[in-house]
């Protein structure tokens, strides 16, 4: 794609990246295929490469973003599944990243809009005020038909979203270390983020148990926010400043004991953090320790494939659908390892039909586009529930409430169920389901 950006426009380094993504782009479309907007839609400019001309043609002209530019933009889920398909390799994640900080700074939204991406921004991702966030929305559910009514849609998608009970969780803060069993073969750091542990705790706490079982020493290096969320809205001195917080706590421990790999349990945060390296390339005092921190980033399922598991309970016939999270499958290019840790200790795992389409999860996508999010997590159910499966995985847990909120059958995350599989809990959300039997027994598919 030909492009007109001035010798001045290009002294702007992230200018000069627009350009050279926009310039790998030959526009065949190939990518509209499997872009969840489009194949909802069906309007060009809700397709990648109709948002690439947007976008080219806001940042040629220098000017701030239009209701119209705006809207679209908005619509993007940022799944990247372009990226996958792309042929030309258009880093379209990158080119929208910076037309979202372009729309922040340059666009004046309605008051209203204002108010709740500000209300998001500033209570999701802090543990403590998104418990009690969570609190006062068990209260106002009820009303989320009211509130949906009165056109204020995002308010009664946050509602519905909310769980009706909250796990207990750690009062702990600040840096915690869980001891390796046996001879120690590695030395990890886990992200502890922001809505992950106030809402399923689980996860982490399964994450911990396998690792440390595996002879792994873990390091919780101070609790936050990676920054997926708010660089996701385009608040891009926000995200910096919660990825620099994040980069400290863990460069202190590169710098001190030691890391082998720093592992994430929620993919969308994966993505984000291994992108580090980019987001702060041009800050002298950041860029080399976000390189490092973005080298050592590795989701659990990448990291738990150099050991062999071995399973302390049957779990045969017991049918797994496996969700391929957007930000694992399209961000990472993780497909193979969490099928494959899943298969190998026992479970049946079967892909869900349509797998490259979004659930409408998408960070904060489900509050700030709830219709589209509704459409794609019908969609999205109705392939799964095709399968038949007595229990759902995802790697991210974003997915998994965007999932829970249309299907009555469990939703777990990927690790869990290897925990489970390997001698720990039957994961919470298998409770009462037929699916969590006894050590030894086995469990018939969609029982
Ligand atoms: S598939 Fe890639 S090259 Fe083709 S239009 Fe889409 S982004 Fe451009
Ligand atoms: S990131 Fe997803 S929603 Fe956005 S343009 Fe690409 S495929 Fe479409």
């Amino acid at each position: 794609m030909r492009t007109n950006f001035s010798l001045a426009q290009l002294a702007d380094p992230d200018i000069a990246e627009a350009d050279r993504i926009l310039r790998t782009c030959v526009h065949c479309g190939f990518c509209t295929a499997t872009c969840p907007t489009y194949v909802l839609l069906g309007d060009e400019l809700d397709s990648p490469r109709g948002r690439i001309y947007l976008i080219k043609d806001m940042l040629e002209n220098d000017r701030p973003a239009t209701a119209d530019v705006v809207k679209h933009v908005d619509r993007c889920l940022s799944c990247l599944a372009c990226m996958t398909t792309c042929p030309s390799g258009v880093h379209y994640m990158h080119l929208v990243d910076h037309a979202r900080a372009h729309v922040e700074a340059t666009y004046s939204r309605p008051l209203i809009d204002r108010v709740i991406r500000a209300l998001i921004a500033r209570v999701l991702p802090y543990n403590q005020r998104l418990r009690w966030a969570l609190g006062a929305a068990r209260l106002f559910k009820p009303m989320a038909g009211l509130f949906a009514a009165l056109g204020l849609g995002p308010v009664a998608a946050m509602l519905r979203l909310a769980p009706d009970r909250l796990p207990a969780t750690s009062a702990r803060s600040g840096s915690r270390l869980f001891s390796a069993q046996g001879r120690r073969r590695g030395r990890v750091a886990l992200l502890n983020g922001c809505v992950g542990p106030v809402i399923a705790p689980a996860i982490d706490a399964a994450a911990i148990r396998v690792l440390t079982r595996h002879g792994v020493e873990v390091v919780v290096a101070e609790e936050g926010c990676c920054g997926a969320l708010v660089h996701h809205m385009g608040r891009q001195d926000e995200a910096l400043a919660a990825a620099r917080r994040r980069i400290d706590a863990w460069t202190a421990e590169i710098e001190g004991a030691g890391l082998d790999a720093i592992l994430v349990t929620a993919s969308g945060c994966g993505t984000t953090i291994k992108d580090y390296g980019f987001m702060l390339r041009t800050d002298r005092a950041y860029a080399d320790k976000a390189a490092a921190v973005s080298g050592l980033a590795m989701d659990i399922s990448e990291y738990l494939e150099r050991f062999k598991l071995t399973p302390e309970r049957s779990a045969k016939d017991l049918l797994v659908a496996y969700h391929s999270a957007c930000s694992l499958q399209h961000g990472q290019k993780i497909t193979r390892a969490p099928k494959e840790l899943l298969s190998k200790i026992g479970f049946v795992v079967k892909d869900v039909p349509e797998g490259h389409l979004c659930c409408g999860s998408a960070g904060t996508y489900n509050m700030l586009e709830p219709e589209l999010a509704r459409r794609l997590r019908e969609r999205k159910v109705s392939n799964i529930e095709k399968l038949k499966p007595a229990v759902i995985a995802a790697g991210n847990v974003g997915c998994m409430t965007q999932i829970a909120a249309g299907t009555a059958i469990p939703v777990v995350h990927t690790v869990e169920l290897i925990d489970w599989a390997t001698g720990g809990p039957a994961p919470a959300a298998l409770a009462g389901t037929g699916a969590s039997a006894p050590a030894g027994e086995t469990v018939a598919a969609g029982q």
